[in-house]
């Protein structure tokens, strides 16, 4: 019999096509190689998987409901918008559903501490809350800039117990922060495991962080399959690093349905004005993995800006690299504007407040409703918009109904 996609890839190195890979310092060949083999062993064990299960649902609310959004479907005048709602997850997003999977990889490893870089703040509060459950120690390096832009993350941080390591060289932003918990892993990687955010990084963490976040569309194609006796015609989910969107559509990935991937534009198609990596970037070697990447003139990672402090990533998972690549997923985007507007819509509409990341997939499923009036589409709604509405209403007024 043929193999099927995830069976396929990535393949024994982590690539998949020509992306992926590791591309690390020495000194960190034999924990990520550690890290590898505990991960293939663990992930056929079904003490691990029926623990995970457990806390998936008696911790995390799990399973989370997919709802059809009849009022902004009809609003769209065409096809039928659903959503499935990771935003009710416990901490109000997906990131979550890896983060207390690797936290429990690092129990299995005996480990004490897991540990990461964190750039808006949302994947420090999800590992910190995973580290409290398993009573682990927890270490989050963050920008200078971003501790002092994202405070009540960093607040959070602290309350769950977790060590925030301000990062003060360059622009004092994600990259500097990558930098600097590369380093400080180096010297604790017997003690501690690097816990990363999304599906990028070196080799095992973009399969490892779509195996943990499959969960995602593996509920939301029974859900679906119950209300409608059907597969969605579109999946639609908006792409920083592109877990949430792997974590949908690795379900839905030998089938005949539309994988819908949204970056975000931003204020404009210039460098430095979005983070809309896979349309306009080139290949490139960042942060251990080989990927569609922004560069600037010097070939460094280029600055990107989102108003979704999320998905402002210069590069992108290397699976979604190549399933773009050979045409199974459609990537498309999304500016700052229309992103406002879904995150209006959507919460006047349905009583839902979307995180602005989200809500640049629910515009793009917006237009694609007005313009496949038969289609239906099943968004992954990534996470609630709570932590976003002061910084929304000071900048973009409240419209009226
Ligand atoms: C972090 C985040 C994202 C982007 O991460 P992916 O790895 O691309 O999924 C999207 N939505 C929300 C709510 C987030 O917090």
């Amino acid at each position: 019999m043929e193999k099927s996609y995830l069976e396929s890839y990535p393949d024994k190195n982590g690539y998949f096509g020509k992306y992926g890979g590791a591309y690390i310092p020495p000194q960190l060949e034999k924990a990520f190689e550690e890290i590898n083999e505990a991960y293939d062993k663990l992930s056929k064990s079904h003490e691990f998987l029926s623990e995970l299960k457990l806390i998936r649902k008696h911790y995390q609310g799990r399973p989370t409901p997919v709802y059809y959004a009849k009022n902004l479907s009809e609003y769209c005048g065409g096809g039928q918008i659903y959503f499935k709602r990771e935003d009710l997850n416990h901490t109000g997003a997906h990131k979550l559903n890896h983060c207390m999977a690797e936290a429990l990889l690092a129990k299995y490893l005996g480990k004490t501490k897991i540990m990461a870089e964190t750039g808006a703040g949302q994947h420090g509060v999800a590992l910190a809350t995973a580290a409290a459950y398993f009573g682990l120690d927890c270490e989050i390096h963050m920008g200078e800039v971003d501790i002092e832009k994202e405070h009540p993350n960093v607040v959070r941080m602290q309350i769950l117990g977790a060590k925030v390591v301000p990062v003060g060289h360059g622009l004092k932003t994600l990259k500097e922060a990558v930098d600097s918990c590369f380093e400080a892993y180096i010297s604790q990687s017997d003690t501690a495991l690097y816990a990363i955010g999304s599906v990028v990084g070196p080799h095992p963490f973009p399969k490892m962080v779509r195996d943990f976040q499959r969960v995602v569309g593996i509920e939301a194609k029974e859900q679906f399959f119950e209300m409608t006796g059907k597969l969605p015609d579109n999946c639609v989910a908006c792409i920083g690093g592109g877990s949430n969107a792997m974590g949908l559509f690795s379900a839905f990935i030998d089938d005949p349905v539309k994988l819908h991937g949204v970056e975000p534009l931003g204020i404009g198609t210039k460098l430095g004005q979005h983070a809309a990596s896979l349309t306009f970037g080139e290949e490139g070697i960042m942060h251990g993995f080989n990927s569609i990447m922004l560069k600037d003139e010097k070939g460094e990672p280029a600055p990107v800006y989102s108003v979704g402090s999320g998905i402002d990533y210069p590069s992108v998972g290397p699976e979604h690299a190549h399933l773009s690549q050979i045409g199974r997923t459609i990537v498309g985007t999304c500016d700052d504007a229309d992103a406002i507007d879904a995150f209006y819509k959507l919460s006047q509409l349905e009583g839902i407040i979307p995180a602005l990341e989200s809500a640049h997939a629910v515009a793009y499923a917006m237009k694609l409703a007005k313009e496949n009036p038969k289609d239906s589409i099943l968004v992954n709604l990534s996470g609630r918009g709570d932590k976003d509405i002061d910084f929304v209403v000071e900048k973009y007024p409240i419209p009226t109904k």
